[in-house]
């Protein structure tokens, strides 16, 4: 039983601190648009009061598929000051995917973005398809531009009128347990099916808190959105721009000319990216624009993770003013898991040692408790030599309650309290954690997972199609991409194109492999399994082709 002046942890005291104490300063920038930390507390609880009176109640589930536009940025909260679950969707999936997430979660509103009318539709259409008993269509709601409305619709509401139908004045629903779910993120797993990660009211406060603290990011920062709200609801800073009365500048889309702008205009100081965000930015460095050439005034932090940056790309990026902070971490723990401390003793050595360091993926954040690389045959803790290769495994607050409805995956996720993160690394003498490989089936290809298992099953289903597996191959941009290895039926013929198209009807379009290599059988051990690590090294040879 817990004491009467038990307060259970949630971020969304956040806002109602920003309203009181940033009262007047500005919340969020889009385009024209300009809200005060007052106003968007004040648009929340009329979100939150509207959702209510749509009969939404504890644990719904409240959908939302939407660049990184202010309507998003409200949701955070808004949804859970409503009592209920908010469910970001990654705008780059297939109205498949889409679908199966709306069904999966039963999720009761579904928000979308003018801009993302067709791919909800498509998925709406799809979610009647197949068995669906007991199902109901969630309400759907259109976001239209705040700045220059379109007029598009989709369903019968549209956001504004939402936010002006609720009452300003409503307090939002009490978080009795901060154990209570906040958020449902779905990550593409290493099987067929998304996986729903769940973060409680408590995890997301405490990977909050222990993030902007670790980025040492002092109060009033001017955070650009580059990274996707719907990434681990933008690496928990969505509710940490809250906590600093930072200043959000959203954008929706992350070309150079729309960074380095907002960044000149608004006097950015902080940003979230993976590496290939630094490719954009280098290339566009300097370039002239209708407005000015684009560069930077003033240094800004970046911190950056999703995908292994690099040592020569950190130099690059670093060499233009920015500064970066390298962060490890998955949907499961929250966003960033480790952070790549910097010593002030390092800060006499060469760049590129210093960029070789800084590659490194780091130390625990606060919100976990520890962090190990270990044999997982005997779960003992490897030697901290720099050498000894084992699997990171994690403990602690930010790691998710589970996954959504789906008990054996969960179980399967952890081992001895800890969380498995699939990654393989190093550990080092002074307790630094560097990834080597990873031993789940995942593809990493500019931030975004894609499973060799999906792209196979849909490669298997392909008629000519013997034998398929997929692997990473290096790619200069998007720091890999998938490459497929493919046996075909005895006498069958089929062009890399056609393969390549099927993929692409058949998968979300970055999922597609870039390259198909033709085996007249693919090597397997002796119990018939195939080896991909024989795979991984023939498709390095492709990488340059
Ligand atoms: P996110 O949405 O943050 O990209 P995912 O769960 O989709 O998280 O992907 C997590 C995986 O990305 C990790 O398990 C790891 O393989 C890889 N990853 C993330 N950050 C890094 C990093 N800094 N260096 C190397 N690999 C990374």
């Amino acid at each position: 039983k817990c004491p009467a002046n038990y307060t259970p942890l949630s971020p969304i005291t956040f806002l109602q601190r920003a309203a009181a104490v940033y009262a007047n300063r500005t919340s969020v920038i889009y385009g024209r648009t300009r809200f005060t930390w007052k106003q968007t507390y004040e648009r929340c609880c009329r979100l939150a009061s509207s959702l209510r009176s749509m009969n939404i109640a504890k644990n719904d589930v409240v959908s939302v598929l939407a660049p990184n536009i202010p309507a998003l940025y409200e949701m955070h909260f808004a949804v859970p000051m409503a009592g209920a679950i908010l469910n970001t969707i990654n705008s780059r999936l297939d109205p498949k995917t889409v679908a199966t997430i709306l069904k999966h979660s039963e999720a009761r509103i579904f928000f979308v973005d003018y801009q993302y009318v067709n791919l909800a539709s498509e998925a709406l259409r799809l979610l009647f398809v197949g068995p669906h008993e007991s199902l109901s269509a969630p309400l759907v709601v259109v976001i239209d531009d705040i700045d220059a409305p379109t007029g598009a619709r989709l369903g019968e509401l549209e956001y504004e009128q939402f936010i002006r139908n609720g009452n300003p004045g409503f307090m939002g629903c009490p978080v009795e347990d901060e154990w209570d779910t906040i958020a449902l993120n779905y990550t593409s797993g290493t099987t067929s099916a998304p996986k729903g990660v769940v973060y409680s009211h408590r995890g997301a406060y405490l990977s909050t808190l222990s993030l902007i603290l670790q980025w040492e990011m002092k109060s009033e920062p001017v955070y650009l959105w580059s990274l996707p709200m719907f990434h681990c609801n933008g690496w928990t800073f969505t509710w940490g721009m809250a906590a600093r009365g930072g200043t959000n500048v959203c954008i929706r889309n992350t070309s150079a000319v729309e960074m380095y702008q907002a960044i000149s205009e608004h006097k950015v100081t902080h940003m979230c990216c993976a590496p290939i965000v630094f490719n954009i930015l280098i290339e566009g460095m300097g370039k002239p624009n209708p407005n000015r050439r684009l560069g930077l005034a003033s240094p800004v932090e970046i911190l950056v993770g999703g995908a292994p940056p690099p040592a020569s790309l950190l130099e690059k990026i670093e060499r233009l003013g920015f500064h970066v902070t390298h962060a490890y971490g998955l949907t499961e723990a929250t966003g960033p898991a480790l952070v790549c401390e910097w010593q002030t003793k390092w800060d006499r050595l060469p760049r590129d040692d210093q960029a070789k360091l800084k590659a490194r993926q780091g130390l625990s954040v606060l919100a976990l408790a520890d962090v190990d690389v270990k044999d997982l045959t005997t779960m003992a803790s490897v030697p901290r030599d720099g050498q000894t290769v084992g699997e990171i495994v994690l403990q602690g607050s930010s790691i998710m309650k589970g996954y959504y409805k789906d008990m054996d995956a969960t179980n399967k996720a952890f081992k001895d309290g800890w969380f498995l993160t699939g990654d393989v690394g190093v550990i080092h003498l002074d307790g630094y954690v560097e990834i080597k490989d990873r031993s789940k089936d995942v593809i990493i290809s500019g931030g975004e997972n894609i499973s060799s298992v999906e792209v196979e099953t849909v490669l298997y289903n392909h008629p000519r199609v013997l034998e398929a597996a997929v692997v990473a191959m290096p790619h200069p941009f998007y720091g890999e991409t998938p490459c497929a290895f493919v046996a075909l039926n005895n006498g069958d013929q089929v062009r890399e194109g056609d393969i390549i198209s099927y993929c692409k009807t058949n998968l979300p379009h970055y999922m597609a492999p870039k390259k198909i290599v033709f085996l007249n059988e693919l090597p397997k051990t002796a119990t018939g399994k195939i080896q991909k690590f024989q795979l991984r090294a023939l498709a390095k040879t492709y990488s340059s082709s």
